[in-house]
């Protein structure tokens, strides 16, 4: 999971805009080797890594722990730090904030962040949080973090998957959006309440190792906690196999894009399916040993006359039960985007749907469409740029 460190290492004059030359998105243990190789103590990585992530600097001569004849060293050698910066912010009337992120090091690239005051209603379970007795905190948001610049899943109702796969997001481009956008809302992590959603552009699970080293490095240096991130999969079975092996202390909580009550369905909409259908996706999520009172998530796009039946709603709550994991259902009502001949449900059938899911049994959550004006909303991002 490490990168070869001969690469980030090397104290040869750099080229140019030499994206090796980047401290951010080194994790604590590749700064430790650096020092090291500069024959300076490990403590440094510490230093360094609490700096970057902690303190959100992005300026190397104000680490003011690291002494200033190695600063300068560094930056002679041409280490800097660039953390990917909001490039535009589209700001709706309900508070989102939808942002392209300029990646360092690429021409004009853009990633897409959305932040959400308050959440959106289905991210996160008071219980499961701890939240009870809590202190009153100052800022409560969801920040929903982009994976990959476009998907190559091809998900029938989705605007990203128009784009194809552009390609994946590193390890410090991924937390990157997170730093940027905490430091944009001054957001403080040990007093503020914030949740992180790995919903945004991009399949996570077909980058895996980059999502994971993000996660660890939001977790150990950020101080970012495990039980208020989600990740989000169309169900990569591979990739669910390995989440399922991961520490709890860094393994996110998971929510499935299941979308349909059936294979049959699930098909049409998602061909994914294909490969790795309904049972074989349950199998895999069994493997994860949850944590108390965790939950698995059923994520459920709406749409009208195709998934939102009341025969659906039943057919849905009888395969959930089949499973027997702890899950609870979060319902999309679908977001709409340019092209895509499906139609948003009208909200009566939307909580008929819901209502038959809570006689099934089933905890269900509907999710309140966020910044759908700045086509920041669930499916919607495809970096559009007219507000
Ligand atoms: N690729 C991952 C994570 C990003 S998509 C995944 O598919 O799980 C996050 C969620 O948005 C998924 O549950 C997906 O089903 C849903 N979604 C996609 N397009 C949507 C749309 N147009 N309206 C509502 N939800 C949508
Ligand atoms: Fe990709 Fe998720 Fe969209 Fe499917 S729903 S195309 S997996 S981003």
């Amino acid at each position: 999971m490490t990168r070869p460190l001969a690469q980030i290492v090397s104290l040869n004059a750099p080229a140019a805009g030499d994206a090796s030359r980047n401290l951010f998105g080194l994790s604590r243990e590749e700064l430790t080797e650096l020092f090291r190789t500069l024959g300076e103590p490990a403590f440094r990585g510490r230093q360094a890594a609490e700096a970057i992530y902690a303190q959100r600097l992005t300026d190397l001569s104000s680490i003011t722990t690291l002494p200033q004849p190695l600063r300068q060293r560094l930056a002679e050698a041409g280490w800097r730090i660039e953390r990917p910066r909001i490039a535009q912010t589209f700001r709706s009337a309900d508070g989102t904030e939808r942002y392209l992120i300029a990646c360092p090091g690429t021409k004009a690239e853009t990633v897409e962040t959305v932040w959400m005051p308050e959440g959106d209603g289905g991210e996160t379970d008071e219980d499961e949080a701890g939240e009870q007795g809590a202190i009153p905190t100052r800022t409560r948001a969801t920040i929903c973090v982009s994976s990959q610049i476009g998907c190559a899943v091809g998900c029938g109702f989705c605007l990203t998957a128009r784009l194809g796969l552009e390609r994946s997001l590193s390890a410090g481009e991924i937390a990157g959006q997170v730093i940027e956008v905490l430091d944009r809302h001054k957001a403080d992590t040990a007093r503020d309440r914030i949740n992180l959603v790995f919903m945004g552009m991009g399949e996570p699970f077909l980058n895996y190792d980059s999502f994971m080293v993000a996660v660890r490095m939001l977790v150990a240096e950020a101080g970012l906690s495990p039980q208020r991130m989600t990740v989000s999969t169309s169900g990569i079975v591979p990739g669910i196999e390995r989440f399922a092996t991961e520490p709890a202390a860094f393994r996110p909580r998971l929510a499935i894009s299941l979308n349909a009550p059936n294979n049959q369905v699930r098909e049409a909409l998602m061909p994914i399916n294909r490969k790795w259908p309904i049972e074989a996706v349950v199998d895999a999520v069994r493997k994860i040993p949850l944590r108390r009172r965790e939950r698995v998530t059923f994520e459920y796009v709406l749409l009208a006359g195709v998934t939102d039946r009341l025969n659906d709603a039943r057919e849905l709550a009888r395969l959930i039960r089949r499973t027997g994991l702890p899950a609870k259902v979060n319902l999309i009502a679908w977001n709409s985007g340019p092209g895509i001949a499906y139609q948003t449900p009208a909200p009566e059938s939307v909580e008929l749907f819901k209502q038959e899911l809570i006689d099934g049994g089933i905890p269900v959550y509907l999710r309140k469409p966020r910044g759908r004006d700045i086509y920041a909303a669930c499916g919607q991002l495809k970096r559009t740029v007219e507000r």
